[in-house]
Parts: C-alpha cells; structure tokens; sequence
C-alpha cells in the first residue's frame, strides 16, 4: 500500500489484497488449519495455521506495519505472547535486559519470575535518568525496555535518550506502545527496533478478544515470528478478523479517547475531593513538555488520588454508574480499577510503593461515551466520597 497515505486510510485499507478475493469488500474468515502445499523451501513456509501464514495473519501484519510506519510485523495470541516471545529472543540464551522500574504487571512477573529458569537476567532502571544506565550494564546486556507511557502513573519517560543509549551499547531498543497506540506514538519513527503491543487494548478497542503484536525491524520480527512458530502462540484467524476490524477505526476511537480523558483529568484537578492527578496532557505533570513534543495527543489513560485514600478509593468505585469497575483497558467503555488490587496485585507492597502505586490509586480507562455523561457519573460518584 501507497506509504503516503495518511494514517486513518491505512488504518481502514492497509494490509488489504487487491484484486478483492470474490470482490469481497471485507476478507472473509480463513478458517482453515492447512493450506495446498507449494514449492516451500524452508519449515516457516509450510502453510499452516500455527506458522502465523494464514492471509488473516498476514492482511493484520501488513496493516500493523503500515500503521507504525515500520518495515514489518507479526500478530500474537496475547500480548504477553508478544511480550515474552519478544524477549526471549532477543535476548538468546543467558541475556540481560534493562528494563524501567514501573512495567505493566505481566510484564513485571515475566522478568521476576519467569527470567531466572529461563537463564535470563534484569535491572530495574530509572529510564528518566540517563546517567544511571550505563553503571548497571553487563557484558550480556543485549536489550533496553520501556513503555512509552506507564503504568498506572503515565510517566513519559526519555524516550530518546532510550534510542541514543541502546545505538550506543548495541542494544535492541524496545517498546510497549499499548498505551499510546500506533496514533499517539509511533516507535520505528523515533529509532525503536521492536515495539510490543497487546492488542487486547487500544488496537482491537472493543473488550472482545485478547492478542499481541510485535512490530519493527524486519530481521528481528523474522526471528520473533520463527521462535512463536516454535512456542505456538499463534493467534486465531477469528481473532485476526476481529482485530482487524476493530483497527479500522483506532483513529477515531483515539482521537475521542484523547479528547475525553484530558477534559476528565482537567474536571478531576479541579475537583475539591481529589488529591493529585496522573496524566501526561496537563500542565503539571513532571513530562508534560516532552509528552508534547512525542505524542500526538496524550492517550485516554489517568490516575488519580482521593484525599480520603484508600477508604474513599472504594467508595468512589462503588459509586459509580456509568464507569464499569473491571481491569484492563483501551477499549470503547470506560473502566475503572484500583491497580493495587489488580494489575499491580502480584507486587508485594513495598514492590508497589517503589513504583509510586499506592492502595488508594484509582485508574481510569476513559472510554468514547458522551463526555458530559462521563461527568456527570465522576461528579456524582466524587461527590458520595467522604
Ligand atoms: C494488557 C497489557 C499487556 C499484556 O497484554 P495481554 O493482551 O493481556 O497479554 C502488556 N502491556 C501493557 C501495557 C498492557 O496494558
């Protein structure tokens, strides 16, 4: 497809074989675990549904590399297949990667519990302080890992220094774009080798399926598609279909998103019974000026902190109407969650308030509801806080 195309086309047409297969607008299921064989050459050619081959899998791959502006791509039967694939092999056999100190959950317990057996190691980083990376590197240091906003408390780390560090060492530069999605941010334009996605979230955006992309340099997704053939965490064609559907309209939904959540977190600042708000559009968090200069617009996620803590924290959820009280995130409903009873529920405490998440943290998923209706549920729930 034409790289000159504006986002919002690609989003709707990329990844698309043209002549249309029957004249079919929209390609149908391929429910199909094998294919007539061909002249393959090698065992990652075989058509097979597991090999990640299937045309649902490869329109999808198509349109997640156009999206970010990368050279190729690959989809994932989670994000933390995505994830975990990701860095193992980037990592090979014995590597170390240095990863920022706040890392969504899964991933967290992927490094502290998963990596020793595995025979692969960490550090913990700040990655908004750059002099502090090159003391914790080890002869096996093979990759740097971020998330361009994080988890719960939507830091926007150095980003660039990230690049310029992993250039210099001969790192992989590697990131998880979920919450800034492929419309806010995107990773190959600003020198990431790999960026990680659950596609769970933002990309899929309707709460109906769980999937993960790798997207970035196409000599590593090659490598991570052959080790996913290998470990077999290959996504359903149906989820493939879904997914894809649902990235037709990433760009709308995120425009809304990022419209929405920032006139929340300016109601919520405002709001006499909130003690502090984490997003990256207002003016008083710690990057806002470097949000500015990255993203497209700031993402439909926040935190915030009631006076009362954490008693007022669970009277808010039971409060609300509207707003679902559920984990996860990125999709069209808003939901509301405590990450210290959620997410962040495999950290010990003292794990949790290293990483600034405190029992009475509320996050929010802003979804594409009316936004006077948001309001409205947030003032009457804010107002039932003692
Ligand atoms: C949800 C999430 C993941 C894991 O994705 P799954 O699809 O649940 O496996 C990874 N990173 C971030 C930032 C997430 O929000």
């Amino acid at each position: 497809m034409d790289e000159g195309y504006g986002i919002e086309t690609k989003a709707v047409r990329a990844g698309q074989t043209r002549p249309l297969l029957e004249g079919a607008v929209v390609a149908p299921v391929f429910q199909s675990a094998t294919y007539e064989s061909g002249d393959e050459t090698s065992y990652h050619g075989i058509r097979y549904l597991r090999l990640n081959n299937s045309p649902n899998h490869l329109a999808l791959a198509g349109k997640l590399a156009a999206l970010e502006n990368a050279e190729s791509a690959v989809v994932a039967a989670s994000g933390m297949a995505a994830i975990a694939t990701a860095l193992f092999t980037v990592l090979g056999s014995g590597g170390h990667v240095l990863a920022h100190r706040t890392l969504y959950g899964g991933t967290h317990d992927l490094l502290t519990k998963e990596f020793a057996s595995h025979g692969l190691s960490f550090d913990l980083m700040d990655a908004d302080d750059p002099g502090s990376w090159s003391a914790k590197l080890r002869p096996t240091t093979r990759a740097a890992y971020v998330e361009t906003i994080t988890n719960p408390l939507l830091e926007v780390c150095d980003l660039e220094a990230v690049v310029r560090f992993a250039r210099e060492n001969e790192l992989v530069a590697m990131v998880d774009n979920t919450f800034a999605s492929p419309v806010n941010f995107r990773p190959a334009e600003h020198g990431f080798d790999l960026s990680l996605h659950s596609g769970t979230k933002y990309l899929n955006g309707h709460s109906d399926i769980v999937a993960g992309a790798v997207i970035g340099r196409a000599d590593l997704v090659e490598q991570v598609t052959h080790r996913l053939n290998h470990l077999g965490g290959t996504l359903d064609p149906h989820a493939c279909f879904l997914l894809d559907r649902g990235l037709k309209t990433l760009v709308l939904r995120v425009r809304q998103h990022n419209a929405s959540a920032l006139a929340l977190a300016r109601f919520l600042e405002a709001h006499p019974a909130v003690a502090l708000v984490h997003y990256p559009g207002l003016t008083g968090h710690p990057q806002h000026t470097r949000a500015t200069r990255l993203l497209a617009g700031f993402g439909g996620m926040l935190s915030f902190e009631l006076h009362g803590g954490l008693a007022s924290a669970r009277q808010f959820l039971q409060s609300v109407e509207l707003a679902i009280v559920a984990p996860s995130l990125g999709s069209v409903e808003t939901l509301v969650t405590r990450p210290a009873a959620t997410a962040h529920l495999g950290l010990s405490r003292s794990q949790r308030a290293a990483s600034g998440v405190t029992d009475g943290l509320v996050r929010v998923s802003v979804g594409i509801e009316a936004l006077d209706d948001l309001l409205d549920d947030f003032g009457q729930a804010l107002d039932r806080v003692s």
